[in-house]
């Protein structure tokens, strides 16, 4: 792909009024528009405060760096001017720099040049739009790891593995029976097996990291009068619920963000609407239930404590647990024996987790919440976590998917030149996760949904 040769220049900080407000300019035209701009050469690197300049008139003053080729974010010359961060100060310094030959950039290109020139693969670049749209701590801290190369490391070991295993196969391809084979038939089979064994770690683990990225969701189901909304409105505390129309029902979905614990939050979602709704019955109705419980991480279960009935308890779970995780929760136990307690204790809900509380009395809600905690974030999980983003997993997966078929073929048929073809095809997804050999179209629909200015 050719490298561009035009100057780009945007708003690199949101529009509105702030403190600062930094204008960023890439390409070749930015040493003579840092002499137009600021009547002088910077020394790159160096923060520099004095005057911005349009011909002979201030335009602002501020604070300008300039970052010298190959060492900059986009690998060209750049120039930051950071000015005053009004809205009519910004855009005269940005028209300035169009009239000087820039062209005002297009989203994400700063960070499509820095992808063109080497300085990020495509997976940090899209960490980077990934860290700018996190909206909570943990998903941050997910997209920072990958940005910081830990994904890709990932990805370069898995692909130097599969080179070297290549490199036997081909032996065996135009294998001369007078030579020693490199490798024998189980050694290879057992290479082939630790590879798949890693790229289906690094696929969980990368799964797990993008749930944890998209937001953890969990779920609050159970009969009239369990407990639910008082639940939804304790876990909710002060936060804000949102009443959501779910198409094709008539009746509300509540959901909110919840803070669980800190870094954790959580999207809680009360189904009560659903549930009471005669309308569930309808195919329509419960399909739209389905679905959304199909997209939870958890299910909680909530039971009446002191009102309940163990088959219709075990009817009620057992399509719940096709859908997600379940929780058994049963409330109320304010109105339990000791010994009613015990018993609900060592009940057997086909291996779901049990827990005991009272919404009245506050009794065990810490232990629910540290549950859930531990449940949906294990402690220090994210540390092994990787960001990854939907169009990641599926090129893991479809490499997952032609080792297993190299493997097979290897138990198989030895057929060689098919066995070879499956591994170069595992080699090109795991290139494309970092953008090697995608097609113009594809690149340049990944970089438009980043935002101006990055
Ligand atoms: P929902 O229909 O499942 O949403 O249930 P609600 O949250 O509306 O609660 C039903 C009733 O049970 C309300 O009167 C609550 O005050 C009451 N309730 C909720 N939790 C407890 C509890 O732990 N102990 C007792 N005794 N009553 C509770």
């Amino acid at each position: 792909m050719s490298l561009p040769s035009t100057t780009i220049a945007a708003q690199a900080t949101p529009a509105g009024s702030g403190g600062v407000g930094i204008i960023r300019i890439s390409g070749p035209l930015v040493p003579s528009m840092m002499k137009a701009f600021l009547h002088k050469t910077l020394e790159p690197r160096y923060a520099y405060f004095g005057t911005f300049y349009a011909g002979s008139e201030p335009i602002d003053e501020g604070v300008a760096i300039y970052f010298a080729a190959p060492s900059s974010f986009t690998g060209e010359d750049v120039l930051e001017l950071q000015g005053h961060g009004g809205q009519v100060v910004l855009e005269r310094i940005l028209q300035h720099a169009l009239q000087l030959g820039a062209q005002q950039a297009k989203a994400g290109e700063f960070s499509y040049r820095a992808f063109l020139n080497g300085r990020l693969d495509l997976a940090q670049a899209e960490a980077i739009a990934d860290l700018i749209s996190a909206k909570s701590a943990q998903a941050a801290k997910l997209a920072l790891r990958s940005l910081q190369g830990a994904f890709t490391n990932e990805i370069h070991n898995l692909t130097s593995q599969l080179t070297s295993l290549r490199a036997l196969v081909e032996h065996f391809l135009d294998f001369d029976e007078t030579e020693d084979a490199p490798i024998t038939i189980p050694q290879l089979k057992q290479q082939l097996t630790e590879l798949i064994t890693k790229t289906k770690d690094l696929l969980t683990k990368s799964s797990l990291g993008a749930k944890q990225q998209a937001g953890l969701k969990l779920a609050i189901v159970g009969k009239p009068n369990a407990g639910k909304s008082t639940l939804f409105n304790y876990l909710c505390r002060d936060e804000r619920a949102i009443v959501t129309d779910i198409p094709g029902t008539t009746r509300d979905v509540l959901i909110a963000s919840v803070q669980l614990a800190k870094g954790l939050t959580v999207e809680v979602i009360d189904t009560a609407g659903f549930r009471d709704d005669p309308d569930i019955i309808e195919a329509k109705g419960i399909l739209l239930a389905k679905k959304m419980l199909q997209l939870v991480d958890r299910i909680i279960y909530l039971v009446d404590g002191s009102i309940f009935d163990i088959n219709d308890l075990k009817n009620q779970l057992e399509p719940l647990k096709k859908l997600a995780p379940v929780t058994v929760v049963f409330n109320k136990i304010d109105q339990l024996s000791v010994n009613e307690r015990s018993k609900i204790a060592k009940l057997k809900l086909n291996g779901a987790d049990v827990l005991l509380i009272s919404l009245q009395t506050g009794e065990n809600l810490d232990g629910l919440i540290n549950y859930l905690v531990q449940q949906l974030a294990p402690a220090n999980q994210t540390e092994t976590l990787f960001g990854a983003r939907a169009r990641q997993l599926q090129e893991l997966t479809a490499a997952l998917n032609s080792l297993l078929q190299a493997l097979s073929l290897l138990d198989a048929s030895l057929d060689w030149t098919m066995l070879a073809e499956e591994l170069t095809s595992a080699s090109s997804a795991l290139a494309r996760i970092l953008g090697i050999d995608l097609d113009k179209d594809m690149l340049d629909a990944i970089f438009s949904s980043f935002c101006v200015g990055k």
